[in-house]
């Protein structure tokens, strides 16, 4: 198990949209990114090149693995790694989804 021991960002996202997934949540909150994958209210945001990207995880270790991946080998982008941030959003307004 990773942890980073870095500080977490908690993402309040509210609009009057009610997403059912995670995955449209964040597509709504960073409408500039380039990709959101995966799913779940823990990701990596990574506002790098040409636009920011989002993977979503279901736990904070999988979220802080993927963290430790790109902060090590990069994101194909020549940033400093901690422009990276772990993040863990905020509930739906409609509530969790499935
Ligand atoms: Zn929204
Ligand atoms: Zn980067």
């Amino acid at each position: 198990m990773t942890t980073h021991g870095g500080r977490v960002a908690v993402v309040h996202h509210r609009c009057p949209t009610a997403h059912r997934t995670w995955a449209a949540a964040a597509r709504c909150q960073w409408k500039r990114a380039v990709w959101v994958t995966g799913e779940g209210c823990w990701g990596v945001h990574a506002p790098c090149g040409h636009g920011a990207t989002i993977t979503l995880h279901a736990d904070y270790y999988a979220a802080a693995d993927a963290l430790g991946f790109i902060d090590r080998l990069g994101c194909g982008h020549s940033c400093q790694p901690r422009t990276h941030v772990l993040f863990q959003m905020d509930k739906i307004t409609t509530g969790r989804p499935r």
